[in-house]
């Protein structure tokens, strides 16, 4: 842990290039879930600090807009090459903090964040816009598409380092200067990412990072004149709070909220794809995952075979330390998380069956924040196991008759974030594309993301997009320029104010 103290010896607050401590008087401890064990205790960010980060970013607007496309590209393609050698360090600190298999922040979590900034220096040079044209006979009209100024915005634990990546990278590619606020659990890897930044060429206050807390730091970011849209990622609950607040100051809004991912599976399906699917789905990021496969609806003939085959498959799964290579599920991100998930299952004992875990770890998983992969069956739709988000290795199982009816349940919570479709018919297949309001739905398979596609919710899951060219609707603003072109003092519309004269 030492390493980790001396790394941030200089406190939690990367504003303007530089380290500090935060000034809020109070501190939060970084703890290792795995063992319980403190990490680094630092000083959280109190509004003076906030305010000095939103200093920075808006000191280095000017300079960083004002740079060309090929400028920023350039200093993106070295970030990548920096993260790429500091890969290791990155996905150490990311499994320290999270608790979460070096096999999947060394495997899924950095290499999607290298290819993510890969992908944003390519798409800084290819910011569309409408061909300028005269749309009436006497002007010419072009668009220019514009940064919006400085970010704000508020990330969560599940995936700090790939959240970091999704909210700076689309900002500063467009031309915006930003501050990123991490959860309070995770500020390591964030802070890496910024300084990764500044070490690859990006200009000092073109990232700022503080840490402190949602109602303390987030809040007062969320608020700030000078800052022009917030963008978070988070609970919904917390979501429709940063509305409320940005909304008292007129801010553009991009909410990414919670999921309740269906996972359908038509008779006709792949079983073992889908029972692996499942199970993959539900269990990755120990099921901290918006997009998590959280309800699977099993038609009536394959019912039976799928509950039986996810029992066996969760039962092989392999909880353990996260830097042992063999470890498949690390623990949940804090106890108080773990006894979260811990009493909704609790709770649905009494309206359901428990089929397999229920229980936190025993032996050498005590001391850690440990939960056993879990299946529920039996209960009803509108049970708060199946209509909320639990956020943890759970997996509930439901079956369904009709084609009609397995979509309509797949429908039927406030969610929208993802959903998958399991079948070998392109009808089908076809229909639930159609038919399910989220903003992804995959079919034979369920989790897999890319750079160049969005990620963004339907209903209470928010609006707007993370990842891909998609993302800039959200960190750029349009503007209409418009050209006389007869060069005339009379124009033809002034007879509507002036007449003849
Ligand atoms: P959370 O909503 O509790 O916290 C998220 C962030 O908001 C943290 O940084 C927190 O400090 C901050 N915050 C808390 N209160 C605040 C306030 N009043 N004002 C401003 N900021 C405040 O969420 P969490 O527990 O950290 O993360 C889990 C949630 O995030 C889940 O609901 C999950 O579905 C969601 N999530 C969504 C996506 C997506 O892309 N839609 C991705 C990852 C996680």
């Amino acid at each position: 842990m030492d390493h980790v103290k001396d790394r941030f010896a200089r406190g939690a607050q990367y504003i303007a290039g530089e380290f500090r401590p935060g000034t809020s008087g109070a501190t939060h401890s970084v703890v290792d879930p795995a063992t319980g064990r403190d990490v680094w205790t630092y000083e959280t960010a109190g509004d003076a600090d906030v305010d000095a980060a939103v200093g920075a970013a808006k000191a280095a607007l000017p300079g960083w807009s004002g740079a060309t496309p090929g400028e920023r590209s350039g200093a993106l393609h070295r970030f990548a090459e920096v993260l790429a050698e500091r890969a290791d360090e990155l996905a150490r600190a990311e499994s320290l903090q999270c608790g979460k298999p070096l096999r999947l922040s060394s495997e899924f979590d950095v290499p999607g964040t290298i290819d993510n900034t890969a992908f944003f220096a390519g798409a800084a040079r290819h910011l569309q816009g409408s061909a300028a044209g005269e749309y009436s006979a006497d002007h010419t009209s072009y668009v220019r598409r514009e940064p919006v100024g400085v970010i704000g915005s508020i990330a969560p634990w599940n995936y700090p380092l790939q959240m970091a990546a999704w909210k700076i990278l689309p900002a500063i590619a467009a031309g915006n200067t930003i501050v990123l606020k991490p959860a309070e659990l995770t500020p390591l890897t964030s802070l890496m990412f910024a300084q990764a930044a500044t070490d690859a060429g990006v200009p000092a206050g073109v990232v700022n990072v503080v840490n402190g807390t949602g109602k303390g730091a987030g809040e007062r970011l969320v608020g700030h004149p000078d800052v022009a849209m917030t963008s978070f990622t988070g609970s919904t609950a917390v979501g429709k709070r940063v509305a409320e607040i940005a909304t008292g100051t007129v801010k553009r809004l991009h909410l990414e909220l919670g999921g309740k991912a269906p996972f359908v599976v038509f008779d006709d399906a792949d079983l073992a794809a889908a029972v692996r699917g499942a199970v993959a789905g539900a269990l990755i990021n120990t099921g901290q995952d918006c997009t998590a496969a959280t309800r699977a609806y099993v038609q009536r003939p394959l019912y039976d075979a799928f509950v039986s085959g996810v029992a066996d498959l969760m039962a092989d799964v392999r909880l353990g330390d996260p830097f042992d290579q063999d470890t498949d599920l690390g623990p949940l991100v804090s106890t108080a998380q773990r006894d979260r998930v811990a009493a909704m299952v609790d709770r649905a004992r009494g309206y359901a069956t428990v089929v397999t875990g229920g229980e936190r770890g025993a032996d050498k998983l005590a001391a850690g924040a440990y939960y056993l992969p879990t299946l529920i069956t039996g209960a009803a739709q509108d049970s708060e196991i199946v209509q909320h988000e639990i956020f943890g290795p759970v997996l509930v199982v439901l079956p369904f008759d009709s084609d009609d009816e397995g979509l309509a349940l797949a429908n039927d919570t406030p969610y929208g974030l993802a959903a998958s479709a399991w079948t070998r018919d392109v009808f089908r297949a076809g229909r639930a594309t159609r038919e399910i309001a989220a903003g992804c739905v995959w079919i034979n398979d369920h989790i897999p993301i890319i750079s160049e596609m969005p990620h963004g919710g339907y209903k209470s899951s928010g609006y707007g997009k993370d990842m891909s060219s998609y993302s800039f609707e959200e960190y750029t603003q349009v503007k209409h320029v418009m050209y006389d072109n007869t060069a005339r003092a009379r124009k033809d519309w002034h007879r509507t104010v002036l007449g003849d004269r």
